[in-house]
Parts: C-alpha cells; structure tokens; sequence
C-alpha cells in the first residue's frame, strides 16, 4: 500500500460515515407522519403533538445542516493538508514529542469547540427556547462552555501527555501499560463522577423532607437501598426537560433525581422511576459497564499500537517523518468502522439493561405508575413516537416509549 491509497481510504471513511448519518436521518424523517401506537394515543392531546411534529423538524433541519457544516470542514482540512500543516506548526512551537502532541490535538480541539459554539447557541436559545424548554441564561451558558473546556483541557491533556510518553518510552509494548493508565481513570470517574464532576456544573440536594421521602424510604428500606445516596439535582437552571440516573460504585452509589423530574411527576411516578434506577444497581449494570467499555479499550489500544510506528502514516499526509499524534488522528478515522460495531453491541446491552430495570420496577413496584411516567415524560419533552428501526438500533441507548409500554404491560 502507498501513502496515497491510505489517505484515499481515510477520505472514503470520512464520506462513508457521514453518509450512513444522513441515510439514517432521512429515514427517521420518513416516519414523522406515521400514526402514532394505539397504545400511546394519551401521550399527546392534538396541540401538542402538532408542536412535537415542528419540533422533530426543526431539530432534524438544524442537525442536518450542522452534519454538512462539519463534515465539509472536515474533507478541506484533511484534502487542503492542514495536517501538514498543523503538524509543522506544532513541530516549531515545542521540541518535545509530548507537548506536541498536545499543541496538535489542542488547536484540533480548539477550532471545532469554536466552530460549534455557534450551534449551541442557536439551539438552546432559539429551538429550545422557542418551545419553551430553555432556562439558561446567556452568562450560564458561557460559563458552561468555559468549565467544560478547561475540564476538557485538563483531564484530556493530562491523558493525551501520559499516553504518548508511555508510547516514547515503550513503543510496541506500549498499548499494555495505557490500557492500565486508562482502566484506573475509568474506575475513578465512574466511583467519583458525583462528587467531582457534577458539582462543577450543578447542586445536589438531599430529598427534602415530607411524604414523597416518607414513601422513597419505605420503597428503599424494602430494596436494602441506604436513602442518603438518593439525591436531587437543579436540572432546572438549564431546561425544563427531566431526567433520573444511577451511577457510581460501592460506598460512592447514588441515584439522582432531576429537580424538574421531581416536581412533573405524582409521588407514584417518582417512586416507579426510582425503582427503575434501583433496577440497574440491583442488576449490578455499571460493574458490566466498566467491564465492558475497559475490553473495548483494550481491543482499541491493541490494534492502535500495531499502527502507530506505520511510516504510511507520515506519507499519506504529506509530513516528513511520523508521529504518535498523526498516529492518533490517522487511527480516529480509520478504527470508525470498528468502534460503529462495539458502538452498535454497547447500544444494544444498553436497551437490554433498560428492559431489565423495567422489569424490576414492574416487579417490586407497579408497572402502571413507571407507564404513565414514562409517557408524562416523552410528552413533557416532545419525544418522537414513530422513530425508525435503523435509528432505534443503531443510535438509542433506550429502547422507544412504545417498547418499553408493550413489555411492562404484558
Ligand atoms: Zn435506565
């Protein structure tokens, strides 16, 4: 193989990606019109499931135009040999191959947060606010960005320079000795992903005191859960959209309720979608989920450490000799159909952990309270009804309101 046939297969990569995104987005919108399940006809009155249908729309024109947008800076920058380039100006700021690792993937990562705020922008102060979801302030907006760049700068640095010096100093060997340096941040993000990361961007409270903690107390005693990992969170400094999650290990377990979530659903509601959070720590789905997600790094470092010496590499993007940051961005691509497939396999345990919480909640609670949650829920949000099969199994990490309803009422 020449350098020329590998830059040509990354360039088919990047088009054959972006082609499935929009094959499958133009497929989805095929199904807006379709009528919606007999048994999710009360989700939606006739006035708000006409805003729900401009709503699917609006969004998919802004994400369709926003694909095109990056995919067209994508193609100039790697056809106008702005890797070149910005491997040249990397190599004369610093000497070393670490920092400039960083310098590389810095300004990469520089460029697109830029090109993106824009979009983010619009979307939450025009589409969001437009239906009434937005509840951020031009500064919260800002401030976000600012705290999640410098998050981004600092965790992704500190990773990205620890990498590519275990690389200067293994070579081959290396992908044994990040995998380690990956599996430890893995496990620390998700036991103190709580108590450090979330208190950057939001507040978690105690569940106030009254009847909705008398009745959560009674269901978590039951279930041998402790109530002081049960929290609440100000989602609603942001949007009016409502959430729950469960995350962490051991000792730093915790479930979270959305402030907003809290405040839209009945006492029974709430107790249904708790259940269903107490299902994925009963089902021990984050334990599976970090095994999982540490055997996909494994396969990923493996296969990028065979690559990364390739003197291909440096041809094919017009530079003198290669690098571990040409490596890495040359590897981003051509690993895409691979990560597509685990992307896919992680998508589809994800639902079936899903249906397991599900069944747990129907089993230790009432399925008729999480139904009618999760519908207040899809309504309360605008959710598409008739998403398409493709969509579903290839991008939800949830199955659809309607898998969901049919199974918990069988
Ligand atoms: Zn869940």
């Amino acid at each position: 193989m020449t350098g020329t046939t590998l830059f040509a297969i990354i360039i088919i990569l990047i088009v054959l990606n972006f082609t499935k995104d929009k094959v499958i987005g133009f497929l989805n919108a095929k199904h807006f019109n379709d009528p919606i399940p007999k048994v999710l006809e009360d989700v939606y009155d006739k006035e708000a499931y006409e805003t729900s249908q401009t709503y699917k729309r609006e969004n998919y024109r802004f994400s369709s135009f926003y694909g095109v947008f990056m995919f067209v800076i994508t193609i100039l920058f790697f056809v106008l040999d702005g890797v070149a380039l910005l491997d040249h100006l990397s190599l004369r700021i610093v000497s070393n191959s670490m920092l400039q690792a960083i310098v590389f993937f810095g300004i990469i990562g520089l460029v697109s947060t830029t090109l993106q705020i824009p979009f983010d922008y619009y979307h939450t102060f025009v589409i969001e606010e437009k239906y009434g979801f937005n509840k951020s302030t031009k500064t919260l907006f800002f401030i976000d960005k600012i705290k999640g760049i410098l998050m981004t700068v600092i965790l992704g640095g500190a990773l990205l320079f620890l990498i590519s010096w275990l690389y200067s100093k293994m070579q081959d060997d290396f992908w044994w000795y990040a995998w380690l340096v990956f599996s430890v941040f893995t496990v620390f993000i998700t036991m103190f992903y709580s108590s450090i990361i979330v208190p950057i961007f939001n507040k978690q409270t105690p569940i106030e005191e009254g009847s909705l903690k008398d009745k959560l107390e009674k269901y978590a005693k039951a279930q041998g859960f402790k109530l002081d990992h049960i929290y609440v969170i100000d989602g609603s400094k942001r949007s009016t959209k409502a959430n729950a999650y469960f995350t962490g290990l051991g000792p730093k377990k915790r479930i979270v309720l959305y402030d907003t979530l809290v405040q839209d659903l009945t006492e029974d509601e709430i107790i249904a979608v708790f259940a269903h959070e107490v299902g994925h720590y009963k089902k021990r789905h984050t334990v599976f989920n970090i095994f999982a997600s540490l055997s996909l790094t494994g396969l990923t470092l493996f296969v990028f450490g065979k690559l990364l010496g390739n003197p291909l590499l440096a041809e094919a993007f017009h530079v003198t000799h290669s690098s571990f940051h040409l490596g890495l961005l040359a590897f981003g691509v051509l690993y895409s159909p691979i990560s597509e497939v685990t992307g896919l396999i992680m998508n589809i345990l994800s639902r079936k952990f899903e249906y397991q919480a599900d069944d747990f909640a129907k089993q230790t609670f009432e399925q008729q309270y999480l139904v009618s949650a999760l519908k207040k829920l899809s309504k309360n949000s605008l959710s598409n009804l008739t998403p398409h099969a493709w969509n579903v199994n290839l991008n939800y990490a949830h199955p659809t309101l309607l898998q969901r309803v049919l199974r918990l009422k069988k």
